[in-house]
Formats: C-alpha cells, structure tokens, sequence
C-alpha cells in the first residue's frame, strides 16, 4: 500500500527507489531494481551510484517526454545513454516543472571511510538530496548521506531518511537527524538491498521522536 500525505501518495520501490504519484503524474526517485511501474514524468537521481543511477531501471520507465534530475556527476553515464530530457544539479539549484517544484540539497559523508580519511561520499562530488514540493506536500530524499549540519534548515512534511549505516546514516544518526529538523512524518530506507534490514527501520522507529512509518516495498 502507498502512504498517503494530503494529495500525494509515496510507494516505496525498495532501497532508495521511490514512486510518488498524484493527479496521475508519476515522479520517480533513484530508480533500482523496480518491476514495471509505467511511464516516469520526472526521474531524480542523487548520486551515480549503481545502486541510485541505474540505466537497467531508467530503461522501463523513461521516454522521450521523461524529464530527468540528476547530480552533475551523473552526467557521463546519461549522456552516454543519451534517453529522456536531461538537467543536471548542484546542491542549492531551485527548478520548476510545471506544478512541481525541485531543490536539490547537499547530501555526503562525515564518518563514513571506505580508506583512513576518504569518505564514501565526499561533499565535493556533488551528491544531492532532494526536496519536491508537490500539492503544496514538501517531501525530502536525503540521498547518500550522513546526518550533516544543512539538515538544520530542512522544512518538509515528509522525510526519506537512509538507516543502514556503513555507507550512509545508522538508524541512531537518522533518528537524531529528523528529531532534529522534525518533519511530520519521517520513512526510512537504504536497507533490505545492499545493507541494513528492516531491523534498522524498527531501531530508527523506536528512537525517532516524530512519526515513522515504515513502508513495505513494492
Ligand atoms: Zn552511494
Ligand atoms: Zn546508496
């Protein structure tokens, strides 16, 4: 079942894919490892990842109409590939597509190394979340990322919050992070694909002091 917020639903595709639908629009996230689910409107990717830019999946929901949001890094893959019309981001870009409204946000590590001092997600790559603001529902997609200090300023109805650990937040960091800037309704994810389990989204749950609701993957 999707979550409904006012006139918006979210459907969690597993890991960081996400479908949010409304007035029949369709607004896909990090698309990976997703069955079928018809034509995207728009498309977000946060970071080139293969587990978040994953051309396989672009593949079964992108057309020619498709517009495409995603990180600069991105870029050469989706040239390469060349589908879909495509922009790039940085964090702090603003876009309009029609009734949506598109702010990509910084996203990256502080204490997650993949070598002493190098960090999965250097800030300096340009890894972005997002916030989209639909029905006037504002909805963030944290992308890959530790709980850094921009989220402060965050002011969103809905938080998609990674809770894995290893690569991005553990459920303890997620949990301090939305008690933080406190969405109404906060969804984790990053888990049951490539690390974290569902035991992570409970622990996330029981230390979060706003509401979580833990979806089931579609
Ligand atoms: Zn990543
Ligand atoms: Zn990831």
């Amino acid at each position: 079942m999707p979550y409904r917020y006012g006139d918006v639903e979210i459907t969690w595709l597993g890991h960081d894919s996400f479908l949010i639908t409304y007035d029949g629009k369709r607004i896909y996230i990090d698309p990976y490892k997703i069955d079928g689910k018809g034509e995207a409107d728009i498309v977000l990717i946060t970071h080139e990842h293969f587990d978040h830019l994953s051309i396989e999946d672009l593949e079964k929901i992108v057309s020619g109409t498709t517009q495409i949001i995603a990180a600069e890094q991105c870029k050469g893959k989706l040239e390469e590939w060349g589908k879909g019309v495509r922009r790039y981001v940085k964090p702090g870009d603003r876009l309009s597509l029609d009734d949506v409204k598109v702010e990509a946000v910084p996203a990256y590590n502080l204490t997650k190394f993949k070598a002493p001092g190098v960090v999965f997600h250097p800030k300096d790559a340009g890894g972005v979340g997002y916030v989209v603001e639909v029905k006037g529902v504002r909805i963030y997609h944290a992308g890959d990322t530790d709980f850094i200090p921009e989220m402060r300023e965050l002011k969103v109805d809905v938080a998609l919050v990674p809770v894995s650990g290893t690569f991005v937040m553990t459920a303890d960091e997620a949990a301090r992070a939305v008690n933080t800037f406190k969405p109404k309704v906060a969804i984790p994810m990053h888990y049951g694909a490539i690390v974290g389990t569902e035991g992570d989204a409970r622990k996330f749950k029981e230390l979060a002091e706003v509401e979580v609701v833990i979806l089931q993957k579609e």
